[in-house]
């Protein structure tokens, strides 16, 4: 079953940290191959916590985290 984008965005943290199961990591990258919205988004996170040396997008201020949310709604319109 295909992760829907609201999934993809709920997993993408441990994704990036490598810490999904190997099933779940596929679907991710699935979706990620078909739709560019996400794509962005994981590619945003991705350079965010490069900035800040790390992965750990739970401690990112609230204001970059609504940053990358606005971002991400703005791919996907109708949520
Ligand atoms: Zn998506």
């Amino acid at each position: 079953m295909a992760l829907s984008c609201k999934e993809v965005v709920e997993l993408v943290t441990d994704y990036l940290e490598g810490a999904l199961d190997a099933a779940s990591a596929a679907e991710v990258q699935a979706h990620l191959a078909l739709c560019e919205g996400c794509e962005t988004y994981v590619q945003q996170m991705r350079d965010t916590a490069a900035a800040l040396g790390g992965l750990d997008v739970d401690t990112l201020p609230g204001d970059v985290q609504e940053d990358l949310l606005a971002a991400f709604r703005a791919y996907h319109p109708r949520g």
